[in-house]
């Protein structure tokens, strides 16, 4: 598939995911792109997303029971947190498996994944300013 010329769409997605350092649901890149092209459709965002992965640029992180999150390819390794309240999800430096872990013979780990969950700071608040 030859690559889609640069659109103006397609630039605010990008400038999206420059400014956000966190994973994206389509729905977030939505509202977030549409702030700078105002016509934008949730299409348009689901085709420019997979075109993205395609071409490298992002990734999809898939956590457990939730829909799928974009993020920037190439992020060296970390973990990710999800707050239960308002559904974002967030990263966190650094990788938190402890090396106590017993792994019976014949079992050969090439990478593992790991979601914290519980409130974001703004969730965690007791009266929401
Ligand atoms: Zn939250
Ligand atoms: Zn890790």
């Amino acid at each position: 598939m030859p690559r889609q010329r640069k659109t103006k769409q397609r630039d605010a997605i990008e400038a999206v995911f420059e400014s956000n350092h966190r994973p994206l649901s389509p729905n977030e890149v939505h509202d977030l792109a549409r702030r700078e092209v105002e016509n934008l459709g949730i299409a348009t965002v689901y085709r420019a997303l997979n075109d993205m992965v395609e071409e490298k640029l992002l990734r999809s992180v898939e956590l457990p029971g939730l829909a799928p999150r974009y993020e920037k390819a190439g992020l060296k390794h970390h973990h990710h947190f999800h707050c239960n309240a308002c559904d974002k999800v967030f990263d966190l430096d650094g990788c938190l498996l402890k090396n106590d872990l017993k792994l019976p013979e014949g079992f050969n780990v090439t990478g593992h994944d790991i979601t914290l969950s519980g409130t974001c700071p703004r969730c965690g608040e007791e009266t929401p300013a």
